[in-house]
């Protein structure tokens, strides 16, 4: 199959040296081998992180761990802010395990307020709060940095943030922020292939999780908590991107962390002004994502057509998520794509659109 350079909001490019790193010779998961793997791994997502607190790997993708904190830290109701698909579907996740949830719901394209949050959790009755960091079918990045502000007025409601989208690419620092669970998959932002997720478990969440029934089985936090502490799985983890994360956690060291929120803010910088000048953004106005941008389709172009003459150039980029296929695209900007790559995106659009 033609390697499409991907500019689509996940799976991301993955650079060779980590495809490489895929590779690396099979060890058994209760070998001493793969627990220095795990020892070497989980204080670097601790660095990313910003956070004292326990890294969990899942062999699973980000939606196994939204299933995670719901049932690991919910037990009254849970406030589900939506504001596009991904967030739509966690609430989907909560209903679908049983559990009570309210709704903080927003068009598609605008911005989830800590004062939104802020005026429903004074209302009472919730355990649990879920927020989606960075809607990806909207390209809307909330202001993570005001709600935890407001979250440290609700010491008894469980923080729960998605950072599928934003992990890696923008600064979360998940103890400054109280935030009790930080979750996020591989093929984003982290730039590797898809089939692992990570996640921040606060001590809160953990102790939430003991006085919660019916955990489930695969990710009950307590039961993922006792092999933790022996740089363990419960089951057997998906060992090769584990190796990889082990690489690319050093390439993003190496770069400095800051340098790499950096450069997602200046590829988003140059997105977003092309977008303004040639379309419109879709995004609400100061939330514009670091990560994806969501173009509004102002010219009406086909995007599909759009895409496939990308393809003969050997890239692609996104269309519109659910009901706004057409009306937008969108434009990825993470992971470990480089200034000159955008650019030369923007240029042969521009050149195919005729702009
Ligand atoms: N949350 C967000 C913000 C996403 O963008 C996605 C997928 O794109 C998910 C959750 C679900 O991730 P997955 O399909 O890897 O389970």
């Amino acid at each position: 199959m033609r390697h499409r350079r991907s500019f689509i909001p996940g799976p991301s490019e993955v650079r060779a040296e980590n495809l490489a790193a895929l590779s690396r010779p099979q060890v058994g998961h209760r070998s001493e081998e793969f627990k220095e793997l795990y020892a070497r791994v989980v204080p670097k997502l601790q660095t990313l992180l910003e956070t004292q607190g326990n890294v969990f790997l899942f062999t699973s993708s980000s939606t196994g761990v939204w299933e995670a904190g719901i049932r690991n830290c919910v037990s009254e109701r849970v406030l589900c802010c939506m504001q596009g698909a991904f967030s739509d579907r966690w609430l989907d996740v909560a209903e679908a395990n049983g559990k009570r949830v309210g709704r903080l719901q927003v068009d598609w394209g605008r911005a989830i307020t800590a004062e939104a949050i802020d005026a429903e959790l004074q209302k009472g009755g919730y355990d649990a709060i879920a927020v989606v960091h960075n809607e990806t079918a909207t390209g809307v990045m909330n202001h993570l940095d005001e709600i935890a502000a407001v979250m440290r007025k609700y010491p008894d409601v469980i923080f729960m943030v998605d950072a599928v989208s934003s992990m890696a690419g923008v600064r979360i620092p998940v103890d400054e922020y109280g935030i009790d669970l930080c979750l996020a998959g591989l093929q984003k932002a982290f730039a590797l292939p898809a089939g692992l997720a990570v996640a921040a478990v606060s001590d809160k969440a953990l102790d939430k999780a003991r006085r919660v029934e019916h955990r489930g089985y695969y990710f009950d936090f307590l039961e993922i908590l006792e092999y933790h502490r022996k740089n363990q799985t419960p089951a057997t983890p998906a060992i090769p991107q584990i190796n990889a994360l082990d690489a690319q956690m050093d390439d993003m060291l190496e770069e400095g962390l800051q340098n790499r929120y950096a450069r997602h803010a200046a590829l988003a910088a140059i997105v977003q002004e092309w977008s303004r000048e040639r379309f419109a953004i879709f995004a609400q106005e100061g939330y514009e994502s670091h990560t994806v941008t969501c173009v509004k389709n102002t010219r009406g172009v086909s995007v599909a057509d759009l895409n496939r003459e990308l393809g003969r150039q050997s890239a692609t980029i996104s269309n519109g998520y659910g009901k706004l296929k057409e009306h937008t695209f969108r434009i990825a900007h993470m992971g470990d794509t480089e200034e000159w790559e955008i650019r030369g995106l923007l240029a042969t659009i521009d050149r195919i659109l005729g702009l």
